[in-house]
This record gives structure tokens, sequence and C-alpha cells, in this order.
């Protein structure tokens, strides 16, 4: 096993006490160490947010990016070296408002990330906006009369989209979360794990009491939930809204295989682009293409 050093989270993060991305960064090095990825081959990729903080927190390689543009420095890395594992962490305003069209495109390439979202129904950093997970009614500095907005999907958006892992945790359950997350780094293509992560400061609606109350384990059901079931892991992505908030599934929705986007570039197929040789290479025909 490889132990994923330990930061002091507790003395060092800029979170406020009670923040559910606490359990989340210990579940991830919980997940990291025990699937034995060394940690200088591991890279850490972040947007902007309460959420995107996370890579300081972590000792492995770390990148915080702009606001919503995780997603294409997470790809880069991938494309310059794709033996390495690369996760992309943020938050529902980072990658759902801002970063859409990135999450959308990323999707259909089916590139080996894992994308774990900090979906915590609100803008945090910047003190308490509606974002668009914020629940239907509930009031924020920029809804004082409570959102009228239908609420975004993130679950459904990626089992249309064409994700090929699509799972939900809740940070109040870390042993599960951790599970997830193992299988989600396992899983070879993209995993999108969406967390429910209770912001304990500008949050006064999704608290741990509110998903403690409504969550339960899709693995628990009875016949048990078939990953492979595209219709039905979309019935239950809209099983929230549904039963108006009343029961939230959290698991694994949707797996499926599809070769990867590296997989079928033949230039980094068995080689990555790092270790290929800058010698020899004539690009003078591609400049004449343009005269
Ligand atoms: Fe966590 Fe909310 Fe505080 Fe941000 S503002 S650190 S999300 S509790
Ligand atoms: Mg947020």
């Amino acid at each position: 096993m490889v132990a994923v050093t330990e930061l002091n989270v507790l003395e060092k993060s800029q979170w406020c006490p009670g923040c559910g991305n606490f359990a989340l960064v210990g579940a991830l090095k919980g997940a990291l160490s025990e699937l034995g990825i060394p940690q200088h081959e591991t890279v850490i990729v972040s947007g902007i947010g309460c959420s995107s903080k996370l890579p300081h927190y972590v000792n492995t390689y770390g990148f915080e990016s702009l606001h919503g543009r995780g997603l294409p420095v997470a790809s880069g890395v991938k494309l310059a070296n794709n033996k390495l594992t690369v996760i992309d962490v943020g938050g529902d305003g980072d990658g759902y408002g801002i970063g859409s069209g990135h999450f959308i495109h990323i999707m259909r390439r089916n590139y080996d990330l894992t994308y774990i979202v900090h979906d915590n129904q609100i803008y945090g950093l910047t003190t308490g906006q509606a974002s668009p997970t914020s629940q239907p009614g509930m009031k924020t500095k920029t809804t004082p009369y409570g959102v009228v907005e239908t609420q975004f999907n993130p679950l459904a958006m990626a089992i249309t989209g064409g994700a090929t892992f699509v799972a939900r945790v809740f940070a109040g359950d870390a042993a599960h979360m951790k599970d997830v997350f193992k299988q989600a780094i396992a899983h070879r293509g993209f995993a999108i794990v969406d967390v429910f992560q209770p912001c304990v400061t500008f949050n006064k609606l999704n608290t741990y009491d509110f998903f403690s109350k409504r969550v339960y384990k899709l693995e628990t059901q009875d016949p048990k939930h078939d990953t492979a079931n595209k219709a039905l892991a979309l019935e239950k992505a809209f099983e929230q809204v549904k039963t108006d908030y009343e029961k939230l599934p959290i698991g694994v929705f949707y797996k499926e295989d599809r070769p990867t986007y590296e997989d079928t570039i033949p230039q980094i197929k068995d080689k990555p682009l790092v270790e290929h040789s800058l010698s020899g290479i004539d690009i003078s025909a591609a400049y004449e293409d343009m005269e």
C-alpha cells in the first residue's frame, strides 16, 4: 500500500470547520493509498472555488487552474502523459456553471480521467449565491424570493452525454465515498462522482441532517440496481425531482466499457507523448499547406 502523505488539512486549510470538504479529501487520500497509486504518478487538477483548494492539501502533483477550466487542463495533462492518474476536482458553480461547455464535450471523448464535483448547491467562496444545482425555492443572496429556475441535473447530463462511469456520494458517509472514489479512479474512461457536500456556512437547506434523512444506497436495493441499464440510471437520476427531494439515491448509477480517447490515438496508444523524441520531426509540409 502506498501512503498518500498527510498534510495537516485541519490546521492549514481555509475551509470552515464542519465543511464537507474535509471528509471528501480524507476519502480521496484513502482511495489513492488503497489503490497503491504512487504520489509522483498522480496529478490533481482544480478550477476555482472552496473545492478547488483541495490540491493544496494532498501531497501529489497539483494544478489549480482558472474558474471552470479544470477539465481542459486535466485533459491536457492526460494527453501529454497518459500513464499518469489524473483527477479533476471542482465545485458545482465551477463545473456546471462556467465550465459546463467543457463538461459536456469531455464526456464524448472518454479520456481516462476522474472528475469529482463538490456539489454544495451554492457558490461558497463568493459567500452564498445560487448555483446551477441550487434547489428550487432556496433563498440565497441572489435569490431573496427563492430559486425559480430548474435545477441542473449533472447525473442525467453525464448519463446522456457519454460518461462511462456516473456516481453520486454523500460527504456524511466517508466509507462509502472512499469506496466509490476507488471504483471511479480504477475505471478506464471518464468517471464522474458528484458529491453531496454540505456547505455549513451558506447552505442552510441542504445540511448533513437533510441528506442523512433522505439518501439511500443503490447497491442495497432489492432487486439490485443494474449499472449497465442506461434507462434505469436516467430514471434514478431524476428520482430526487420526482419525489420532491424526499428520496436521494447515492452509489454507482451507470457504468460501461468503451475505448478511451487515448486508446484510439495511435501516436499515444502505446507510448505517452512525453516519451516521444523531438528530433527528426519535419513540419514544413504543414507550413506549405498554409501558404
Ligand atoms: Fe465549505 Fe461552505 Fe465554508 Fe466553502 S464556504 S469552506 S463550501 S462551508
Ligand atoms: Mg458550490
